[in-house]
């Protein structure tokens, strides 16, 4: 699938990392949230301490490592990386936390998926830096109470409602990030075809980001495909047009939903009447798990208002029967962003 926010490839990675900004400056977009880390992140590098823990949480692909790495660097210390599913026993986050030096940043992605026995170590080590791990078996075993450098964990989740209460209480800092508008996806188009050496007109650009479903790491993997498209069907350069032609040919369409949304949509309109249906229904009937739906493809069509989340279940809005040139049922709400 073209759009799935997340890295797809090894190879992707690489080109991922050579496109991620270093600084907060570099940083597009999410105002709020930079202005607020460049504040916290300038009074623990002026009184030398370790910065107060970090919740990022928002849909895949907007820039949640980005910015773990960013602070990391602004505040001059080493990053540790690592995600929730990959930490399955106590010793893993143990050996991770023991080799943390003076304020440096632990990274876990996916941190709502984190096994409760290592959650549990993680709250000592959170609040008074130490850590109680058990040595030994049997009767022989006792818990060694350890101290750990004070360091600052910055926790990446697509659902913050995931996270348990204790855990969640105990980030300092908490930031939402939101999809990006049109202006500032022009500009991540830009700043990554400077980066990549394509010869773009900005409104070739402003076509990508249209249609990038407001996801940086969507309009990155747009732009090298319409490169390939430039490269290959013309001189090079890409215009509205050259970059219109390449993204109907990779079948994601004016609105920017490709194959998948088309079928979410869809499915609601015609095999469920419109809606209201439930995400499970709604799952087996394009065939997609459930998470993926709720953390991918829904977050986006909702935000452009052409889903609602209601307690009865989905319902498309008139803005979906629009899309599909479909005369919308006279009850069907119209949604406040139309
Ligand atoms: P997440 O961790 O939220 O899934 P990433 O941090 O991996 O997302 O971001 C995906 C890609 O999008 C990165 O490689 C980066 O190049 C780009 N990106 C994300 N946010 C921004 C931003 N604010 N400005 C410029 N590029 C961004």
């Amino acid at each position: 699938r073209l759009i799935t926010p997340s890295a797809a490839s090894p190879n992707e990675e690489v080109v991922e990392r050579a496109l991620r900004p270093q600084l907060l400056d570099e940083y597009v977009g999410q105002e709020k949230v930079r202005e607020q880390l460049d504040i916290f992140i300038g009074a623990a590098r002026k009184r030398k301490e370790a910065l107060d823990h970090v919740l990022l949480f928002g849909p895949p692909g907007l820039g949640k490592t980005t910015l773990a790495h960013i602070i990391a660097r602004e505040l001059g210390v080493n990053l540790r990386q690592t995600s929730g599913p990959v930490l399955e026993r106590p010793g893993d986050l143990a050996a991770l936390l023991t080799n943390l030096e003076a304020n440096d940043v632990l990274f876990i992605d996916e941190i709502h998926r984190l096994s409760p026995v290592v959650e549990e170590i993680l709250y000592p080590a959170l609040e008074d830096y130490q850590i109680d791990i058990m040595i030994g078996e049997g009767p022989a075993a006792r818990s060694v109470k350890l101290d750990l450098q004070p360091f600052t964990l910055v926790g990446a989740t697509t659902r913050a409602g995931m996270l348990t209460n204790p855990l969640r209480d105990r980030f300092g800092i908490v930031a939402r990030l939101e999809f990006y508008n049109v202006k500032d996806m022009t500009h991540i188009v830009q700043r990554s075809a400077r980066l990549l050496n394509v010869d773009m007109e900005e409104s070739g650009a402003i076509e990508i980001a249209r249609r990038s479903r407001g996801t940086p790491r969507i309009a990155n993997r747009l732009l090298r495909r319409v490169r390939d498209y430039a490269e290959v069907k013309s001189t090079g350069t890409v215009t509205a047009q050259l970059a219109d032609a390449a993204l109907s040919m990779l079948d994601v369409d004016q609105a920017g939903f490709d194959l998948m949304d088309r079928k979410l949509l869809e499915a609601i309109l015609h095999k469920f009447d419109g809606g209201p249906v439930g995400v499970d229904n709604l799952a087996a009937a394009i065939g997609e798990a459930r998470d993926t739906i709720e953390d991918v493809l829904e977050p986006y069509l909702i935000q452009q208002g052409f889903l609602q989340r209601t307690p009865r279940g989905r319902i498309a809005t008139q803005a979906a029967y629009r899309h599909f040139g479909l005369s919308a049922p006279k009850e069907v709400g119209t949604n406040s962003l139309f």
